[in-house]
């Protein structure tokens, strides 16, 4: 079976004869050609998708050393069909994948790592190397990629013998059986690989990491190429430009702007835990000491309000049970406190009894009930 992939990426339309078409699984049928042009998925690069007549090849495989098309639709061994891949799709994997070879290339020679997971999705990629990479020398290899983009560098691709390999220096080395193809980009890197790369660095368009994090020891680098990064990064541009309007702020200005909101959100808080606290004190004079169960019902107040009303009661004694409740839609967001009574076991009857979910401490438990005030007060006078 002859691969016009290797032979030249940019294939995007032939004409191949059907060998074999056998029925798959999920009503898909298993389609092999003399020659294809689709490219199986295959170290992190996903498979082609595209048409073979008029069946969708909706992905391609390689299985016992045959690329298998996944069609919607049957075709007749013998007959001659002509493939036309998704080509934009494959030509933004061919870019990502390229990409991330240069990047990779910069990382190895730069701390020796290896790329040990790759993947590329359809929102993103993702690199996995066993070692730390610093941020700032992230952004640093970021630049360099770039420059190795716009500096339009040939990729190479070759099939050393078995004894040529054993020489080379090169990423991936692994005792492979059959032909290994070795890309590379002088200067940069070499690495074996069975995915379709571009002809020249400059095809790639940009390379954009899009984020790092800490992942199994090493890190997990995140990044686009080509159309895909452009499509994000004008996604980007477009939040900040409706930030922008919301925040009747210069793009500029943004982070600036949100940090002072943010400020004065905090100082507004504050003032109003002031006032509710004042409207509090005032509240729980109005309740006697007592050694009963007190229940208080409110309106709309936020769990950290519900809280403090209950804390302030319980610790003036105005019962020895406070359960404070602020109703919300058609649910009571609770608090409940005591000093003399387990509120951990005391809010896990409670929640039993009228359809409650929360816990807490044995000093104060918060949570939510689904019932009615009435039921509310009975079960708290019947269990305190
Ligand atoms: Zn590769």
């Amino acid at each position: 079976m002859e691969r016009l992939y290797y032979k030249l990426p940019y294939v995007k339309e032939f004409d191949g004869t059907v060998k074999e078409c056998r029925e798959g699984k999920k009503g898909r049928y298993e389609v092999i050609l003399d020659k294809t042009a689709f490219f199986p998925e295959g170290g992190g690069q996903p498979g082609d998708t595209g048409l073979l007549d008029q069946a969708r090849v909706l992905d391609t495989k390689e299985k016992d050393g045959q690329v298998i098309h996944f069609t919607d639709k049957f075709l007749e061994p013998g007959t001659t069909v002509h493939g036309v891949l998704d080509w934009e799709k494959r030509f933004e994997n061919m870019q990502g994948h390229s990409g991330e070879h240069i990047l990779t290339g910069l990382i190895h020679k730069t701390y020796g790592y290896d790329n040990v997971g790759f993947h590329m999705g359809s929102e993103e990629i993702t690199i996995d190397f066993n070692g730390v990479v610093e941020p700032e020398m992230l952004a640093a290899l970021e630049v360099e990629a770039n420059k190795i983009v716009s500096a339009n560098i040939p990729f190479l691709v070759s099939c050393p013998s078995k004894e040529e390999l054993e020489q080379m220096e090169y990423r991936s080395k692994k005792e492979l059986t059959g032909e290994v193809r070795i890309i590379t980009i002088p200067g940069v890197d070499v690495c074996a690989c069975c995915g379709t790369h571009v002809e020249r660095s400059g095809e790639v368009g940009i390379i954009k990491v899009l984020g790092m994090i800490n992942y199994k020891g090493g890190v997990r680098i995140s990044m686009l190429c080509g159309m895909p990064a452009f499509r994000k990064l004008n996604g980007y541009e477009k939040q900040i430009g409706e930030l922008s309007v919301l925040l009747s702020a210069k793009q500029e200005k943004i982070v600036e702007t949100v940090a002072k909101l943010k400020g004065e959100n905090q100082e507004k808080d504050m003032k109003l835990n002031k006032l509710y606290q004042t409207m509090f004190e005032t509240k729980a004079e109005g309740y006697p000491v007592s050694s009963q169960p007190l229940v208080v019902f409110e309106k709309d107040l936020e769990p950290v309000q519900i809280r403090q009303l209950c804390t302030m009661l319980y610790e003036k004694n105005k019962g020895n049970v406070v359960v404070v409740c602020s109703q919300k839609g058609d649910t009571f967001q609770y608090a409940a406190g005591s000093s003399s009574v387990d509120m951990k076991v005391f809010s896990k009857t409670l929640n039993g009894l009228l359809n409650g979910r929360g816990g807490g401490s044995s000093l104060m438990a918060q949570g939510t009930f689904q019932a009615e005030a009435e039921a509310i007060e009975s079960a708290v006078k019947a269990n305190a």
